[in-house]
């Protein structure tokens, strides 16, 4: 089943009297299941494909099917929902919020959706920190930071989990155990898209995908 359908998808950005090609024509499909990294030197727009298919931001042109509906049209009311019921975004700066647990982190996003059922705990064993549930961000290492944001993005049940640099701002020990983590997370079926410099990291996902001037580079 192809969850994301992308078709000649494009993103302009304005500078001034300039426009900013940053994504263009960009279609890419990607199956229920697979582990896709996402490569390319920086300003390639990486980041900007991300936040599309993660419905963070709307395309200028192009179509985006996700899980079979048309998204590239929807207001921000509407995409507050898609992103809900289909998307987990993790970020290369972690982003936990400073006075919270690691337990009420993963939990912050229950409260912009009271349906959500609480898997926290179980959330927090699959990442290997249940033993930190009660411990603030600031007492854990990077990788395990990082650890947090991966059970948090997974606690709405996401169709498809998208990483924007998730290791960037780990050493090389921490990225192998969050890459392992990745890998984990997709032999038990979830869809992760990632974005990474890390050809180490780029090898262990099934599919890489090349970006070049806001292009995808085929082969
Ligand atoms: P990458 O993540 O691969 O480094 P980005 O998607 O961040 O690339 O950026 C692609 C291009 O779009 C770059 O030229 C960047 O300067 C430009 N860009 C990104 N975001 C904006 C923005 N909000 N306004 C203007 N230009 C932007
Ligand atoms: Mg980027």
């Amino acid at each position: 089943m192809n969850l994301v359908v992308t078709d000649k998808l494009s993103k302009n950005y304005h500078r001034g009297s300039e426009t900013v090609h940053a994504l263009q024509e960009a279609s890419l499909t990607v199956k229920q299941g697979e582990l896709i990294s996402l490569v390319g030197p920086s300003g390639s727009g990486k980041t900007t494909f991300m936040n599309l298919l993660g419905c963070l931001d709307t395309p200028s042109s192009g179509s985006y099917l996700l899980n079979g509906q048309e998204v590239a049209g929807l207001q921000e009311s509407q995409l507050v929902k898609v992103r809900q019921q289909n998307i987990g975004f993790v970020f290369q700066q972690f982003f936990l919020l400073p006075t919270l647990t690691v337990k009420e982190n993963v939990e912050l996003p229950l409260l912009f959706n009271p349906t959500g059922k609480s898997r926290a705990l179980d959330l927090l064993e699959i990442v290997g920190l249940s033993s930190r549930r009660n411990h603030l961000p600031r007492e854990l290492s990077g990788g395990e930071m990082q650890r947090v944001a991966i059970a948090r993005a997974l606690i709405n049940s996401p169709k498809i989990l998208l990483a924007d640099e998730p290791t960037g701002n780990l050493d090389s020990k921490n990225s192998e155990k969050v890459m392992s983590l990745f890998n984990d997370l997709h032999r038990q079926g979830l869809t992760v898209i990632l974005v990474t410099h890390n050809m180490d990291i780029a090898r262990r996902s099934e599919r890489v995908i090349r970006l070049a001037d806001g292009m995808i580079q085929d082969g």
